[in-house]
């Protein structure tokens, strides 16, 4: 593949970055024009004067006709990738296609109109709708107590290890430990740090799961809780997880399960019937909300009774007379978000799931599983399958093979993926697996496009013997080339400046 730009013409729009915002328009254009004044004029400069810095200068905002707005921004939308797109395989992060009805549910006037201040009488449908999306959670998880108020999976990780360390105060001792796989999330030992405890790493075992004999020798009473990742993040299911959670209880610790990767397991097993104490939920994920942009989403937490009077309040509630209202735990550790948390994405959770139903929500996690072992078979003879089970919603592959034939590295490989027009698979996560490929095809992707995906990843590993240095300078395809995401990240250079 040669490059285009030589081809293409210097006056033809281009894909790749253009003229900016501030380098469009001229100085008498507007989108707006603003109605005519019809209250007396106030000299700024004087009425401010002594109490104010009055800036000298106008201020450099763009002065943009509406057609040039709408075209700034259908361009910059036409150069990013997102679900709308093309399919995006990315693990761990459960990018699937989100139904439009929730963005119908979440604009209704009555929702999308509301100010969290407003007297609890005038607000009732939006307390029955978080009463029964907390219902429907705890029913989904097998653990009865929720809150709504965490912001994402991070604060909901944060939020039940808030509750897991009352919980121990309250019976008088304080425990200073936590374990956690050495496959987890980061968020998992940043959260343990964060909420003042020690992170203990736990080895994986051949199998990809915790390893017993570590587990064992890891627990005593200083060990406040365990967190775990499960189906973990091989996108493999804990097979001993009952023995697992049995361990930590006998020494008066708590469970904890990170519930990212819920996707793979609704409706077939609820980590509250395998002993887990607590599990946060992302409803960004599993539930229907568009992310991948930063946000907001939604980390819901769900408990036992035992750890119910320890949540973050208000919990919105059923009153015996009918209506809703809100109630404040026992033993509350406080608030952990202002207001309700993210109001939109618990209606477009409740909207999801009572869309598809008990029964299609299992549909989701079957269809999930199958996929993943789908693509999984279609690519283990041309790529490393260093942890070769059945797997859950998504797999790990290695591009250690590609690395020693072609000193192609799986970050190559993963720009290269952009030229046959998908996102690239997360890589180098999980740590424990050398250049780590991890593959999540989701639900939603059809069977024809889970084939072209895997045509392309196939074709990529012929390359690798074919033409290894077409790999390294990958992709050329898309509206900005290959960045030096070390200096972006360290230096970021955010600032336009204005020439002259
Ligand atoms: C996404 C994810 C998290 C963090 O969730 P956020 O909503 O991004 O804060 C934690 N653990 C796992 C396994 C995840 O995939």
């Amino acid at each position: 593949m040669t490059e285009r730009s030589a081809q293409i013409p210097s006056g033809a729009p281009a894909r790749g970055p253009r003229r900016l915002i501030f380098e469009t328009g001229a100085p008498e254009s507007r989108c707006v024009e603003p109605p005519p004044l019809d209250v007396p004029e106030l000299d700024l400069k004087v009425r401010l004067q002594g109490r104010a810095k009055i800036r000298h200068e106008m201020p450099m905002l763009p002065h943009v006709t509406e057609v040039e707005i709408a075209r700034h921004y259908s361009h910059l939308a036409s150069m990013n990738f997102g679900v709308d797109t093309g399919s995006y395989p990315l693990g761990s992060c459960t990018m699937k296609y989100n139904p439009r009805i929730g963005e119908d549910a979440a604009r209704y006037e009555g929702f999308a109109g509301l100010h969290p201040y407003q007297p609890i009488e005038t607000v009732q449908g939006a307390l029955e709708l978080m009463c029964r999306l907390a219902e429907a959670l705890g029913e989904i998880s097998g653990l009865p107590g929720v809150t709504l108020q965490p912001a994402a999976g991070a604060h909901g990780e944060l939020t039940a290890l808030m509750c897991f360390r009352a919980y121990h105060l309250a019976s008088g001792i304080e425990r200073r430990r936590v374990l956690v796989p050495d496959s987890a999330h980061g968020t998992n030992p940043a959260t343990v740090a964060m909420c003042g405890f020690e992170a203990i790493t736990l080895p994986s075992d051949a199998d990809g799961g915790v390893d017993l004999a570590a587990l064992d020798e890891a627990l005593d009473d200083d060990v406040a809780a365990i967190m775990l990742t499960n189906p973990n993040t091989l996108g493999l299911f804990e097979r001993n997880t009952l023995a697992i959670n049995e361990a930590v209880h006998s020494v008066g610790a708590l469970s904890y399960c990170d519930g990212a990767n819920l996707n793979a397991i609704m409706g077939i097993t609820r980590p509250g019937d395998t002993g887990f104490d607590a599990l946060h939920i992302n409803l960004h994920k599993t539930f229907g909300t568009p992310h991948g942009g930063g946000g907001p989403g939604a980390g819901p937490v769900c408990v036992t009774e035992a750890l119910k009077p320890f949540l973050p309040g208000p919990i919105p509630v059923h009153l015996d007379d009918g209506s809703f209202g809100l109630a404040e735990p026992a033993r509350s550790i406080g608030r952990v978000r202002s207001f309700f948390g993210n109001f939109g994405v618990l209606v477009r959770a409740y909207a999801y799931i009572r869309g598809l139903g008990g029964e299609g929500l299992r549909e989701v996690s079957e269809q999930a599983v199958l996929s993943a072992n789908y693509l999984k078979e279609r690519l283990r003879d041309a790529y490393e399958l260093p942890y070769d089970r059945t797997c859950m919603h998504e797999f790990v592959l290695s591009g250690v093979r590609q690395k020693r034939e072609g000193g192609v590295r799986t970050l190559d490989i993963a720009k290269r993926l952009l030229d046959y027009g998908f996102h690239p698979p997360t890589i180098y996560f999980p740590l424990i697996v050398e250049e780590a490929l991890m593959i999540e095809p989701t639900e939603t992707e059809s069977l024809e496009e889970l084939d072209r995906f895997a045509k392309a990843m196939l074709a990529i590993a012929e390359e690798v013997s074919t033409d290894p240095a077409l790999l390294k300078a990958a992709p050329f395809t898309t509206p900005v080339r290959r960045v030096d995401e070390v200096a972006a990240a360290r230096k970021p250079d955010l600032r336009f400046r204005r020439e002259g």
